[in-house]
């Protein structure tokens, strides 16, 4: 099932859930059913995360495009919960940079509190996936010599537009990345080098992960820049695309 929340015609933002005829359905969270057609203004991010916990270099191709070298560890850092927006909304160009990136990547959302578990309890704390856009000043990330600048402002995690509650196997999904109809990145979550469960484990192994907080699993080769009036795509297989124009 595709859920997530969106704004009712009444301004209230609630949950819902995608019908078969690509219909706006209200959701229960609760008992994770849904029932009649919602009217809609828009859609609103999917999840509400009190972190967005963010991997670098976790595919194969990346690290190789990079030169560094295929860490032994996750290597972690965070974005602010304030750096998200939703499908269909604007990414702003800050003025401070003046190298802007993309990075298609997929995402997973908590379902339940998660702390010190294995990788086999890890999988069981999943609510779905989604896609992720880890938008980077990369010009800031290389002067900061830390990321948390270049990774931070507003509009910089795009998320959605909906979590896939039902994927069998995360390990196995086409991810692509498109500016304006070209396709910049394309690989397969197949490539990670941590295993979805390994990431969630050795996260909660360190923080508590909190329901509707999101994992940002990496992002594969192929980055480059974005500008001022650019369309950015992200599609994921079985999940969904993930549409933002740069402002
Ligand atoms: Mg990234």
């Amino acid at each position: 099932m595709k859920i997530g929340r969106a704004l009712r015609s009444d301004g209230a933002a609630v949950w819902a859930a995608l019908g078969q005829d690509g219909t706006t359905l209200a959701y229960d969270p609760a008992t994770g059913t849904s029932g009649a057609e919602l009217s809609i203004t828009r859609l609103l991010p999917p999840c509400r995360p009190s972190k967005i916990v963010c991997l670098g270099l976790n595919y194969r191709d990346h690290a190789q495009e990079m030169g560094l070298a295929i860490p032994d560890e996750p290597i972690l850092f965070l974005k602010p919960p304030s750096s998200i927006i939703g499908h269909g909304d604007a990414i702003v160009y800050p003025d401070q940079s003046h190298r802007v990136d993309y990075e298609a990547e997929l995402a997973v959302v908590m379902a339940r509190r998660c702390r010190m578990v294995s990788p086999d309890e890890a999988s069981g704390c999943i609510l779905g996936y989604t896609c992720l856009n880890d938008v980077t000043a990369r010009d800031l990330q290389a002067k900061d010599g830390q990321w948390t600048r270049a990774k931070s402002f507003d509009t910089f995690a795009p998320v959605g537009p909906w979590i896939e509650t039902a994927i069998a196997d995360p390990h196995d999904l086409d991810i692509r990345l498109l500016v304006n109809g070209e396709v910049r990145q394309s690989s397969n979550t197949r490539h990670l080098i941590f295993s979805i469960p390994e990431i969630v484990s050795y996260i909660a192994g360190i923080m508590t992960l909190e329901p509707g907080d999101v994992i940002a699993t990496g992002t594969p080769s192929g980055i480059g820049p974005l500008n001022r009036g650019d369309v950015v795509r992200v599609e994921i297989q079985d999940i969904g695309v993930l549409e933002n124009r740069v402002v």
